[in-house]
């Protein structure tokens, strides 16, 4: 809002003094569209458009800053088993439904200063900044079993496997907790799946 009146007779501005605000309100009018289209396209390139949640890019970067921060990190990589079956025998749409449902119960499990986010696919990852690793364990079965829960009327077997890593004295770098939390999904997988492994 530019307010036209001037400030000290109170009368309206000259033409000439009307046309200066004018331009003035064009120029301002253009930066914050422009500012606006920007932070819309800031959002695009930082999350996924079927979940809404954070996407992959500057996710390591993001969690080498939290385990800068403080002394305790704690990653989660959640991957939805056996998922190829259910695009197959549902469709896509059908999968992308289980997708977008397994985000929202991803999200209920996060408190303020957590980071959900969708790595690709049907993986997914939630930085826990403060958690240890019972507090870590807790927060993935919490997951599990909702998923268990949530999707038990649907047609489709869905379930997730989780692996947990925590910052210690032998992970003390975000690429460290990567491959920590990837063996200990893998062993998840491999143990039978629908669980967690730290
Ligand atoms: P595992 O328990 O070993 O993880 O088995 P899986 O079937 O989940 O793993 P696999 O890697 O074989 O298959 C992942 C599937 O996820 C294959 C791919 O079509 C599907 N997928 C990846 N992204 C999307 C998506 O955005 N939408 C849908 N509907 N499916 C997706
Ligand atoms: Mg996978
Ligand atoms: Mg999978």
């Amino acid at each position: 809002v530019i307010w036209a009146d001037d400030p000290v007779d109170r009368l309206v501005p000259t033409p000439q003094g009307l046309q200066a605000l004018r331009a003035f309100a064009n120029q301002a009018a253009a930066a914050v569209q422009a500012a606006d289209q920007l932070a819309g396209m800031r959002h695009l390139a930082e999350h996924d458009p079927l979940t809404g949640l954070r996407n992959r890019r500057g996710f390591q970067a993001g969690m080498a800053a939290g385990i800068e921060q403080g002394p305790t990190l704690s990653l989660l990589i959640c991957d939805l088993d056996h998922f190829k079956r259910v695009n197959d025998r549902f469709g896509h749409g059908a999968g992308d439904r289980v997708l977008e449902h397994f985000a929202g119960l991803l999200r209920d499990c996060t408190r303020g200063s957590d980071v959900p986010t969708r790595l690709g696919g049907e993986e997914f990852a939630l930085v826990l900044p403060g958690a240890d690793g019972v507090a870590a364990m807790a927060v993935a079965e919490r997951l599990r079993r909702s998923v268990r829960e949530h999707f038990a009327p649907h047609p489709a077997s869905v379930s997730v496997s989780v692996g947990v890593a925590t910052t210690g004295p032998d992970l003390t770098t975000a690429g460290a907790l990567m491959r920590a939390a990837n063996r200990a999904l893998y062993a998840a997988k491999h143990l039978g799946r629908d669980r967690c492994v730290a």
